[in-house]
């Protein structure tokens, strides 16, 4: 009889983790979702109930976690300025203690470990686009430090255990990703736009709209995902993973406003503080090691997006998301 093999993902029932998890099953694997649904829902995973590969648990990564599995993907952590900044302490401690009791727990099992990682490590980055050998430009004491510099200790932890204990790390930075399945009301840019234009109301860009960002399709992430956690073991990362293709804010809300023919007019908010100024990968490493690079167009990767909220929106017309 062929073992399948059992892998947990934490975070499973958020955006990218849910990806995941239908990827993994698809792959052939055992998957333990492992979620405190903090801005993840069941919802996310319903269709993935039925599978007899898929099991979902209730639980939060800062408590120990005793369970027996081969590979570990922990991804759980709020990803959105909103959602990140509404409980610091807690956004904090879910990378840090998460990252210990996560790797705990593959110390213990000897399993392999993988770490979603984050471009907000650079912070504010001088140096464009960010190579993973760019230490970065963080505030410590800033809005957005819970969630850079808890991503920041995550990976010293990653790389003291794998130093310490010969653990089998992957660590991933990411960059930003969008698809089906964002949260509609977490207050990333593609999905507020997106939302905005399909229901007619003004697109609110922050600043004048000349910062940039690079907009990664989730699919091609997670193949990232999957040639990463099977490259050979000396290649622990960091890794960069995102699409180098880079759009000022205001070039995507025109973007946004062409693809649904919206009647959505701009309006100006001020810029959150300390939000980086320009963002893009250099993927390299990831082209010369991984053979990775993303093939889906932001255009491309919108139409599916803007579908997905469509039906969305469709479905519950006059629901308020929180
Ligand atoms: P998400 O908010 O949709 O998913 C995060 C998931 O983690 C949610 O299901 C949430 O309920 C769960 N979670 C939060 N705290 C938890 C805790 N203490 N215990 C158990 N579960 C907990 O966000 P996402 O975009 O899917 O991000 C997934 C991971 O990827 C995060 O670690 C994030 O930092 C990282 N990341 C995402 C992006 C992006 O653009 N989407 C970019 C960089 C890094
Ligand atoms: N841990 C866990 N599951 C396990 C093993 C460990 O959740 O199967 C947690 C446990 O809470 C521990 C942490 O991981 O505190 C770090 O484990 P490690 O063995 O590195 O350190 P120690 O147990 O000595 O604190
Ligand atoms: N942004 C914006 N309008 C919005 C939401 C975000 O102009 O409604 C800007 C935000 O200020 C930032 C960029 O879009 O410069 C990306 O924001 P997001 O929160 O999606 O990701 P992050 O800042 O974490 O990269």
């Amino acid at each position: 009889m062929m073992l399948r093999k059992r892998i947990l993902v934490t975070g499973g029932a958020g955006f990218l983790g849910s990806h995941l998890c239908e990827r993994l099953l698809r792959e052939g694997a055992d998957v333990l979702c492992v979620d405190n649904f903090f801005t993840g829902t069941k919802d996310n995973v319903a269709h993935l109930l039925d599978s007899p590969n898929f099991e979902l648990m209730r639980h939060d990564v800062t408590f120990p976690l005793y369970i027996e599995v081969d590979e570990i993907y922990n991804l759980a952590c709020p990803a959105s300025p909103i959602h990140y900044q509404h409980d610091p302490v807690q956004t904090t401690k879910t990378s840090v203690h998460g990252a210990i009791n996560m790797l705990g727990l593959a110390k213990r099992l000897k399993a392999k470990v993988f770490q979603a990682s984050t471009s907000e490590v650079y912070g504010d980055p001088e140096v464009h686009p960010q190579p993973e050998s760019y230490r970065g430009s963080v505030n410590p004491i800033g809005p957005r430090a819970c969630y850079d510099e808890g991503k920041r200790c995550a990976e010293t932890l990653f790389f003291d255990y794998h130093r310490q204990h010969n653990l089998r790390i992957r660590v991933a930075r990411i960059f930003n990703t969008y698809g089906p399945r964002m949260h509609p009301n977490d207050g990333r840019v593609v999905s507020n736009f997106v939302v905005q234009a399909l229901r007619g109301e003004p697109i609110t860009i922050f600043g004048e709209g000349r910062q940039t960002r690079a907009f990664c399709y989730v699919d091609d992430l997670i193949e990232g995902f999957i040639r990463l956690m099977a490259a050979p073991d000396e290649l622990t990362g960091p890794v960069n993973l995102g699409n180098p293709g880079e759009f000022t804010i205001r070039q995507l809300a025109e973007m946004v406003i062409e693809q649904t023919g919206s009647k959505s007019k701009l309006v100006f908010h001020p810029l959150p503080a300390d939000d980086p100024q320009q963002r893009r990968p250099d993927i390299t490493l990831a082209q010369q090691k991984l053979g990775w690079q993303p093939t889906v167009p932001l255009k491309e990767g919108l139409t599916k997006t803007i579908a997905y909220f469509d039906g969305l929106l469709a479905r519950l017309p006059n629901h308020v998301f929180q």
